[in-house]
């Protein structure tokens, strides 16, 4: 048994739709506890940073503004397997390809305005969750 933690963001197009309840209740019942969240405005500057791997793609400006268009939902979820988990809860990164049940076949609006992020590595999730939290705000 593998205990994980990973980091999850519910984005602007999802707090925008006051879905946060929602997305929520998605991870909880899929086992994954909910042990830090917080609700910030992302700057230009972080979300370039958070963003840095995909900066030479074509989409890096457009996902940028994006994540700034509203406030999003920065959260660490932890169970068994998380990162697997969370990823298999969220759904494919296009909302199209998205299993049924899946957050994103759900909720999504797009390829981009897909409502939630999710780390894709437990080493990215330890890299990513320390880009938001310090370990004393994860309760367990
Ligand atoms: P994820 O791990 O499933 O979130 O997918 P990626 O790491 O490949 O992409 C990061 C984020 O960039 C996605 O969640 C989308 O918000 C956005 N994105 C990915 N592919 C595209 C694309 O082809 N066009 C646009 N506009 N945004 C994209």
């Amino acid at each position: 048994m593998t205990i994980e933690n990973t980091l999850s963001i519910i984005k602007p197009d999802a707090t925008r739709r006051n879905l946060t309840g929602s997305i929520n209740a998605k991870f909880e019942q899929a086992g994954l506890n909910i042990i830090a969240q917080k609700r910030l405005q992302l700057t230009k500057d972080m979300a370039q940073k958070f963003y840095e791997i995909h900066k030479d793609r074509p989409f890096f400006n457009d996902l940028v503004d994006f994540m700034i268009s509203g406030p999003v939902v920065t959260q660490v979820l932890r169970g068994e397997n998380a990162v697997k988990v969370n990823r298999e809860v969220m759904g494919a990164t296009n909302p199209k390809d998205a299993e049924k049940g899946t957050i994103r076949k759900e909720f999504a609006e797009s390829i981009e305005a897909n409502s939630v992020h999710g780390s894709d590595s437990l080493e990215n999730a330890k890299c990513e969750i320390s880009f938001f939290f310090a370990e004393i705000e994860l309760i367990y």
